[in-house]
Parts: C-alpha cells; structure tokens; sequence
C-alpha cells in the first residue's frame, strides 16, 4: 500500500487491534510510535518486533485522557520527526453496566477515554496537519456506536459520537488536504472480548454472517487503506469492518 506521508501516532497500540494496526502499517513503511498507557513493556515488545522485522518505531507513553499529556506529545513527536503525517485514535475502554446501575462517573470515564481524546488527538492533528497541507487520521469506532448495545450506554454513546465527530472534522478540514475517516469494528479478538463467556461468544458467533469474530489483523487492513494514499478521494467515511453485520 503507499503512503506519501512517513510517520503514523497509533494510540493504544500496546496490545490488541492497535498493537496490530501498528505492525501492519510498518510493514508498509511507515515509522511507528507505538503507544501505551500502562503497558510499557508491552509496548516496547511491539517496537522490538517492528524493528526485527526491518521497519521503524519509537515508544511514547501518556494517558490519552490527559489533554495536556496528548498535546504534548504530539509535540514531542513533531519535534523528533519533523512532522506527523498520520493519526490513528485507537486506544479505548469499556466499563459495562445496565443504565439503571450506571453511575455518572462510569459514563463519563469512557466518554472521556473513548470521546474526548479522540476530539483532542484529531484537534492537535489537525491544527499542525494543515501547514502541510496533508494529512489522514482515522478513528477507531465501534459497531455499537452504530447499534447500540444494551450494558454499553456509555460505550455506545462514545463510539456513536466518534463517528458523528469524524465527519464533522472531514467537512472542516476537507479544502486542507487532511482525510478524516473512521472504522466500525464489529466483534474482535482480542483481551476486551476474551473476557466473554463461551456462551455469550456463541450467541454473538450466531448473530454475525460470516459466524465468527474478526481478527484484529483483518480491522489493520481496513484502517491502512483508509490512512494511505489509495482512498485519497474518501473521507467522512465510516467503514465497517463486522463480517457482514448491520448491513443496512
Ligand atoms: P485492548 O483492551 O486490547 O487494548 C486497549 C489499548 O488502549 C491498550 O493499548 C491500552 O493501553 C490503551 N488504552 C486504554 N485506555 C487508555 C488511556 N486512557 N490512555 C492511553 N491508552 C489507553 O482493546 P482492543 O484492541 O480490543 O480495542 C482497541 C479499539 O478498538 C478500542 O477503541 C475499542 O473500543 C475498539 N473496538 C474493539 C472491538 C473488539 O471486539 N475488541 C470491537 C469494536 C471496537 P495500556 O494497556 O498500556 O493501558
């Protein structure tokens, strides 16, 4: 796949789908930051593997949450690099509950995790993309941002603001060269969804067309074409990427 620009900030890329994410888009040339909150070492594991297989990558750890510690790093980045070409909103948390046992505190700690830092991180982007004129982000966004999904209202509500917020960024930054676009994950493989019990993964197996759960791989592939050069003609897309769920 090509890419004009040189370098990608791929959030929550320690572990999981971005720790994939950040793997594909190295194999396509890309220098990587490989980010995390907690997970340091994990993290490091990932750029030691990138930089084995013959690719680029730097670590930077911040909690995404922290307006002043995004931007910063952003900073952080722009100074080593020179610029950042690409951003890919990836990190994100679930804290699941009925509505009714839902505490003002539960709602906004994911709104703030999923939403908020996907509002800075495209903001921070955008304000030192459009001196280059270049630039693409993508937004990692959920299915259920689409559907919502009872014991998520939190989630759902991030994730459905996501995906609102995307294309209110491409139509703003539309005449500066900069793509906004997000992708729908459907059910993944990954820590967030192991935690399910057999029986829920069954009944979610039974309710997708192709009757399985994604790889994370498979959701890296759609975020790269979305990033590179090839779709330079989208953005304020949402792409799903569910195994032919939602198909409406
Ligand atoms: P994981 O739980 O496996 O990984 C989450 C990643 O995000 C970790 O790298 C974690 O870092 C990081 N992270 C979480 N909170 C913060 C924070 N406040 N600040 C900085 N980093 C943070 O998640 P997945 O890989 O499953 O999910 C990735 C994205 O895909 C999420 O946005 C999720 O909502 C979305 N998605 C996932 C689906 C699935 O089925 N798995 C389906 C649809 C969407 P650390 O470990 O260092 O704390």
């Amino acid at each position: 796949m090509k890419f004009s620009g040189k370098n990608v900030l791929v959030t929550g890329s320690s572990r999981g789908i971005g720790a994939e994410i950040a793997k594909t888009l190295a194999g396509f040339g890309l220098k990587v930051w490989v980010h995390y909150r907690s997970g340091a070492a994990q993290a490091d594991a990932i750029k030691e593997e990138i930089i084995a297989a013959g690719g680029q990558a730097a670590v930077i750890g911040f909690d995404v949450s922290d307006e002043e510690a995004f931007v910063d790093a952003i900073k952080t980045i722009i100074s080593s690099d020179g610029e950042l070409s690409y951003l890919v909103n990836n990190a994100g948390i679930t804290n699941d509950k009925l509505a009714l046992r839902m505490k003002t505190e539960d709602f906004m700690q994911v709104i703030n995790a999923n939403l908020t830092s996907t509002f800075i991180g495209c903001r921070e982007f955008f304000k030192n993309a459009r001196k280059k004129k270049f630039g693409s982000v993508v937004n990692v966004s959920s299915i259920i941002g689409e559907t919502g999904n009872a014991g998520q209202t939190n989630y759902a509500a991030s994730k459905g603001g996501v995906n609102a917020m995307t294309k209110s960024f491409a139509q703003e930054a539309a005449t500066s060269g900069i793509r906004f676009n997000s992708v729908t994950p459907g059910f993944i493989a990954t820590e967030m969804t192991e935690v399910l019990s057999d029986d829920v993964k069954d009944s979610i197996n039974a309710k997708i067309p192709m009757a399985r759960m994604g790889g994370a791989a498979e959701v890296a592939q759609a975020v790269a074409f979305l990033l590179s050069d090839h779709s330079s003609y989208i953005t304020g897309e949402t792409l799903k990427v569910n195994g032919g769920m939602n198909m409406a």
